[in-house]
């Protein structure tokens, strides 16, 4: 046979799955970074900001794990302690820095703008709300109820160490679809502040946004990003974004207060019969 029927999707987008820090919730993804700096402290390794950031979206045992392999960052941990960071000293790392997240998670609990509104206009479209994250059940179980008292609550919500493995694997994603009840995974959209958060629904299969400013990728606070000139601010902005696009981002956007236009076009190439 030369020829066969390739089934094609046309329906609407049904399920967009947010993340947390950086996307919905705390501006420039500030909580988790102090915890991870003041952990390297008390085992006697300085550690910078930077570092902190750079696994960011990571299950938090991961990313605890991939700071003490940065390069400076090994090579500081064998001179403090004469030999390298082991796997016992992550789990010994990661028991300090459960409390010390929980401790400051309600206090990084604001809403990013927009988030409310961009709920509110996919639920008027059919789309249900999902998310994922790096942080644990025991985090979520903070950052949850808080996020509930000033007006967020999404249909569903997955932790990390819920599954065998948080991102980039797209374990996450699919346990949102099948506690929202939806198919096909091309009826989905994954919007995140990290390269990790796109790697995931790539991998899930989903069309995905980046949020360029209000994350882990600009790292400042609303008001210090609103402080930037305009030129410092698009050249970052082209930055962060040939970044995600390298990541494979369907789309790129300031942060979820502009998501609305990239699902709209999403919902257009859907209409089309275009793929993810
Ligand atoms: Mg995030």
């Amino acid at each position: 046979m030369e020829f066969v029927f390739r089934r094609s999707y046309r329906g609407g987008l049904k399920a967009a799955i947010l993340d947390w820090a950086g996307t919905t919730v705390d501006y420039g993804s500030f909580a988790p970074t102090a915890a991870f700096i003041r952990v390297f402290a008390s085992h006697g390794v300085t550690i910078e900001l930077a570092h902190a950031r750079a696994p960011m979206g990571l299950m938090k045992k991961d990313h605890l794990r991939a700071i003490a392999r940065l390069p400076e960052v090994a090579a500081r941990w064998q001179a403090a302690h004469g030999r390298p960071c082991t796997e016992g000293d992550v789990n010994a790392m990661f028991a300090e820095f459960v409390p010390l997240q929980i401790e400051v998670l309600a206090d990084y609990a604001g809403l990013i703008p927009g988030t409310l509104e961009a709920v509110r206009d996919f639920r008027a479209q059919g789309i249900k709300i999902g998310s994922t994250t790096g942080y644990t059940r025991e985090m979520m179980n903070v950052l949850v109820p808080e996020a509930r008292r000033k007006g967020y609550e999404p249909d569903a919500w997955v932790a990390a160490n819920d599954l065998p493995a948080g991102r980039p694997y797209p374990w996450m994603v699919y346990r949102n679809l099948i506690e929202l009840g939806i198919f096909p995974a091309e009826a989905c959209v994954k919007i995140g502040d990290t390269l990790v958060d796109i790697e995931e629904g790539l991998n899930a299969g989903l069309w995905t946004i980046g949020v360029a400013l209000s994350g882990n990728e600009l790292g400042l606070t609303q008001a210090e990003a609103e402080a930037l000139s305009p030129d410092t601010r698009a050249t970052r902005r082209q930055e962060i974004t040939a970044r995600m696009q390298q990541a494979g981002a369907h789309f790129v956007v300031d942060g979820i207060w502009q998501a609305g236009a990239a699902v709209s076009a999403i919902q257009a190439r859907l209409a089309q019969g275009e793929r993810p």
